[in-house]
């Protein structure tokens, strides 16, 4: 078994006013890729680098398979770690490179080429074992760095943001190889990105962080279809989520004398104002029982859809329409919000609440 448990791991930086995570708590199952998510600044690094030994917290635990290693040193952790730099060393060849961890724990030299062997054809590299990394190009040797990090049999992988040197069109299909080879490996991993995108496409569950915190963690598509608060539902989605403001009537809700259907257990906050958080795509261009008027101000094709910028009794509301469709700037609208799709949060506290 090699899960990682964090448990209330604060950590305060000498001069710094802010814990940079406060209390962090997270659970990481046997084979399981969690992706750490969060704005820069928030604690994501720091989060991972307790977890490697490369951080003392000020207080809590790490547990990886079962056993503390809060102050144990990082190389008796047994983990691996891919950071964003292309960590590699440039006076060694790609093959000293790939077997530096097994030549360093005194793995004999017929099962150190197995294994850099094994590793190279997996990631593409066999045709470069013989070279230094000055002549790879970035993507090359970030598959260099992978393949050192997978080849020790670690009981974790850790990695903060590899991809995020490489080019938009290296990353896309890098992204693709990363996640075909930790789920063929079933290496316990954990993952730090600021990338939204990565983070669902990456990640048998993802956890959202803020101010130090994870303010939810789940399945990429709870995550996405059910965002625990209004920065969950704004952090995720280009364009983020829409939140409109109106007032709870009886059983429905008023935006500006238009209305929405209300759930039935929210109809305690009548009389009070409430946060309708809908998807741009959720919303169709069309006549239905559950909609509201607004008018087109900006209108965007964007290829693979059109993105309307609306007005909805004085708010925005963003409306991802299909590639073909055309409106004009002033021109009213009819839109479907369904119901199964709109999810409701307290605007005091922001959370959700249906
Ligand atoms: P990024 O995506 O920008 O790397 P992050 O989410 O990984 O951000 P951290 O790097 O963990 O965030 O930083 C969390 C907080 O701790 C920030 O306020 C940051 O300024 C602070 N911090 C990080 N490292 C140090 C350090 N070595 N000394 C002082 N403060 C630090």
């Amino acid at each position: 078994m090699s899960e990682l448990i964090v448990h209330e791991l604060v950590k305060t930086y000498p001069g710094g006013t802010q814990r940079a995570t406060d209390e962090v708590s997270l659970h990481v199952a046997d084979g399981e890729f969690l992706v750490l998510l969060g704005p820069s600044g928030c604690g994501k690094t720091t989060l991972l680098r307790m977890v490697a030994g490369l951080e003392t917290p000020d207080s809590g635990q790490v547990v990886i398979g079962g056993k503390d290693v809060t102050y144990l040193e990082p190389r008796r952790r047994n983990l691996s770690m891919v950071f964003q730099s292309y960590a590699v060393f440039p006076n060694k060849k790609v093959y000293d490179n790939i077997g530096f961890g097994l030549k360093v724990r005194g793995v004999p030299a017929d099962e150190i080429r197995r294994k850099v062997e094994w590793a190279a054809d997996l990631l593409q590299l066999t045709p470069y074992l013989d070279r230094y990394p000055a002549k790879l190009s970035g993507g090359q040797r970030q598959r260099v760095a992978v393949a050192r990090a997978i080849v020790v049999d670690s009981d974790l992988l850790l990695m903060d943001e590899p991809l995020s040197n490489l080019d938009a069109l290296l990353r896309l299909s890098f992204r693709a190889e990363l996640k075909k080879l930790v789920s063929e490996l079933g290496i316990t991993t954990l993952y730090v990105t600021h990338d939204q995108v990565e983070a669902l496409s990456l990640g048998d569950r993802v956890a959202v962080m803020r101010e130090g915190r994870v303010v939810q963690a789940g399945s990429p598509t709870e995550v996405y279809a059910q965002p625990a608060d209004t920065f969950v539902g704004g952090f995720l989605g280009s364009p983020p989520m829409n939140f409109l403001r109106g007032t709870v009537n009886g059983t429905h809700v008023d935006f500006g004398g238009q209305s929405l259907p209300l759930p039935p257990a929210l109809t305690s906050f009548s009389g009070k104002e409430i946060l309708l958080g809908i998807r741009p795509e959720a919303i169709t261009v069309d006549t239905g029982e559950t909609g509201l008027h607004a008018v087109v101000e900006v209108f965007e094709p964007l290829g693979s859809s059109t993105l309307l910028t609306t007005e909805v009794a004085g708010q925005v509301l963003k409306v991802q329409a299909p590639a073909d469709f055309r409106a004009e700037p002033g021109e009213r609208l009819a839109l479907r919000l369904p119901p199964e799709r709109c999810r409701w949060y307290d605007p005091e506290t922001q959370l959700l609440l249906e």
